[in-house]
């Protein structure tokens, strides 16, 4: 699954590529992974590309807007028949006079020419600029919303570098809740885009463990995760994501992010801070990593 930073580099990758483009057509090859009528949207212009939580929504001129989650395995490929094609660290049989932008899973089932096996939807623009959906497990979807909807955000939760969320929203949605702190950060309905490893890592520099009962956290605890959620977000996107996730950055090469996390993946490895060594321990479903002498 892909987090927060993972999906704003692709974002931001979208940005350069689409912006400015109206689609030509789309073909539907898998008829569950599109909702709503694809023809809201053709031949109206791109405006602009946002991320919501780990989503993306692509905006039209027409109020239309394209609603993507890559879920577990999806892949958004831009092809421009027009401009040099350049991509690091990944073999894709591709004529060398096309360019690739965007990102998503990679796996090796994907590196052949495209469009392929795995290729579920294919946009193409006036220009004969080619947005391919790949998606290996078919969790993901992609659907039409008239994008002057009011709610979109409360059904997601607050994004996790939205504005909106300082220490009285989240104090008020932990108030009687009686989950561990771990728990609340993955919880998407409270904040939106934090998932395995960056949890671990916010925790991590608010020096609180994982399996602390919401309920116990002091106020300047629970300061501290408003003040970490953003320093540990904004690092990571600054680094290209993660690799260990599985992302891509625009130019295909991978994130670097997991080289420099305090303890997320970094079991029985010495503690950056204190050299303790790092536990892992299960809540939930989930692993959690973290200092038994750094975090309280
Ligand atoms: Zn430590």
């Amino acid at each position: 699954m892909p987090e927060l930073p993972e999906v704003e580099t692709i974002v931001r990758g979208l940005n350069q590529a689409i912006i400015g483009r109206k689609i030509k057509s789309i073909d539907i090859l898998v008829d569950k992974l599109f909702i709503g009528n694809k023809n809201s949207v053709i031949n109206s212009k791109i405006i602009e590309v946002k991320r919501l939580g780990k989503t993306i929504l692509i905006y039209f001129e027409n109020n239309y807007l394209l609603h993507i989650h890559l879920k577990m395995t999806g892949q958004l490929i831009f092809v421009n028949k027009n401009q040099q094609f350049k991509i690091k660290n990944l073999k894709l049989k591709i004529p060398p006079t096309i360019k690739i932008v965007g990102g998503g899973h990679p796996d090796k089932k994907y590196d052949q020419p495209l469009p392929h096996k795995y290729t579920h939807i294919i946009i193409k623009f006036t220009d004969e600029s080619t947005l391919f959906y790949n998606d290996l497990r078919k969790f993901g979807w992609m659907k039409i919303l008239d994008s002057r909807i009011k709610n979109l955000e409360s059904r997601f939760g607050i994004d996790a570098l939205s504005e909106k969320l300082n220490s009285n929203y989240l104090s008020s949605k932990l108030s009687k809740r009686n989950i561990t702190t771990k728990q609340a950060l993955l919880d998407q309905s409270i904040i939106s885009g934090i998932g395995n490893i960056y949890s671990d890592e916010i925790l991590f520099c608010a020096r609180i463990l994982p399996d602390k009962k919401v309920g116990k956290l002091k106020p300047s605890e629970i300061n501290n995760i408003v003040n970490f959620i953003p320093i540990v977000l904004n690092k990571s996107i600054d680094l290209g994501g993660t690799s260990r996730s599985d992302y891509l950055k625009i130019d295909g090469s991978r994130g670097n992010y997991l080289k420099y996390a305090y303890v997320y993946g970094r079991e029985n490895e010495k503690c950056r801070v204190c050299n303790t060594k790092i536990k892992r321990i299960k809540i939930g479903q989930r692993s959690s990593h973290f200092c038994t002498n750094c975090q309280k």
